[in-house]
């Protein structure tokens, strides 16, 4: 198979730093056929520390890693080292080892890198470049992508409406440009981009193609975002049913399917459900979902105020975008959402990770988030970013009412 060629987002970094937690915390590394016959061939013994009869164990249709008692993978050791990576190398450890936090996603001509962030490295960009590690990358960018066909459709900017690539880069590019903007704060950008791509699904098809597509789609970016920049932007307040839906999502993407959890399978369904009336109602106490996301009253969340420092807005820029250039937030790359309704679910999104941030923030017993919040809820949200239940649903509700904008803009966003 041809090599792919590669693109990296824009001012985005990461290395491995060796830190071991995508190792921890009995995370499912699940196997392909090659990986297992791979890990069966090494040969493990438990003089090695490795327990042969259950390294791999069955999962659904298929088998995973096994986990040590305290929830680490079986090749983990007590000093963090993988036992693969030491004997064997890098290439021996299973695909999804060697692929996180890394994405991959066709992206027309070329394949978008990007990259988790769950991963601390990521969350605060630290390392070399990723543009500057495409080389290295492109084989394994053609073991993510295999099975999948060598042309994939460019994901339609709206429902319905089949695009070719290059239209759709064109409004891919204008939308990063406007979230990238500095002119503003992010709040007010993402709910222009909101109108932009309104305004531009009333425009035909044919003004997308061809020598003026430029121009008309920056005629109708400007139109809208003049009309939205009169809008009164600052004085959004949430309706009770858009908060209870942001709640929903909240809890969708903040819990975290371990295997202690798919060991107590009865008593963990019985937690979620829980869980899911506790976040309906918004009263008494949040469920303790570990890792810094305490048990805490959700009056006490609602006190903690909603900082929009101009750091905050700088990691969620530079996140948004990377799931934007990346085409991580539409097409094969989430749920088979349009741009439209993937930039939407990016608008959710933020509204997630700010509720996330108070949380966080609470149960350190802080009334105003700190960078060590906003990175803590950056990693849970995205951690289910793509593998949780499609917020098609959610979203449709929020745009119907109109209160998709008006939940990014709320500033108090009491439960
Ligand atoms: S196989 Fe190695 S890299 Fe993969 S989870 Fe286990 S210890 Fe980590």
């Amino acid at each position: 198979m041809k090599l792919p060629s590669l693109e990296a987002p824009s001012g985005q970094n990461w290395s491995c730093h060796g830190c071991s937690n995508c190792c921890r915390g009995g995370l499912l590394i699940t196997l392909d056929g090659a990986d297992r016959q791979r890990i069966v061939d090494q040969k493990w013994t438990p003089a090695e520390g490795v327990d042969p009869d259950s390294m791999i164990v069955p999962h659904g249709r298929g088998f995973r890693l096994g986990h040590q008692a305290d929830g680490a993978c079986v090749f983990l050791t007590a000093e963090g080292r993988c036992r693969i990576h030491a004997r064997f190398g890098e290439p021996a450890k299973p695909l999804a080892c060697r692929l996180y936090p890394l994405t991959f996603h066709p992206a027309g001509p070329r394949i978008a890198v990007g990259v988790r962030f769950d991963c601390p490295s990521a969350v605060q960009n630290r390392g070399a470049a990723l543009s500057a590690q495409l080389e290295p990358l492109r084989h394994l960018a053609t073991s993510a992508l295999q099975g999948m066909p060598a042309s994939v459709p460019a994901p339609p900017v709206f429902s319905g409406r089949p695009i070719e690539w290059q239209e759709f880069h064109r409004v891919l590019r204008r939308l990063d440009a406007l979230i990238a903007g500095t002119d503003a704060p992010l709040a007010h950008r993402l709910v222009r981009g909101l109108h932009a791509l309104a305004a531009l699904e009333s425009v035909p098809l044919d003004a997308l193609n061809g020598r003026d597509a430029d121009l008309a789609i920056e005629a109708t970016f400007r139109q809208a975002l003049t009309a939205a920049a009169a809008s009164t932007l600052d004085n959004a307040n949430s309706s009770l049913m858009s908060r209870i839906l942001l709640r929903q999502q909240v809890l969708e993407l903040a819990r975290r399917t371990t295997v202690r959890n798919l060991e107590q399978p009865q008593r963990y369904r019985w937690f979620l459900l829980k869980a899911a009336f506790q976040f309906l109602t918004g009263t008494g106490r949040t469920p303790d979902l570990g890792e810094g996301f305490g048990s805490v009253p959700f009056r006490t969340v609602n006190r903690v105020a909603d900082s929009r420092t101009g750091e905050f807005d700088a990691l969620l820029t530079r996140y948004l975008r990377v799931k934007l250039q990346t085409v991580s937030c539409c097409g094969v790359g989430f749920h088979g959402l349009s741009l439209q309704n993937g930039f939407r679910a990016l608008v959710l999104q933020y509204a997630v990770i700010r509720w996330l941030a108070r949380w966080h923030s609470a149960a350190a017993g802080r009334t105003q988030p700190e960078t060590v919040d906003l990175e803590a809820a950056v990693r849970r949200a995205d951690h289910n970013w793509g593998h949780g239940r499609n917020p098609m649903a959610v979203l449709r509700l929020l745009v119907q009412r109109g209160d998709l904008g008006r939940l990014a803009l709320d500033k108090r966003m009491r439960s």
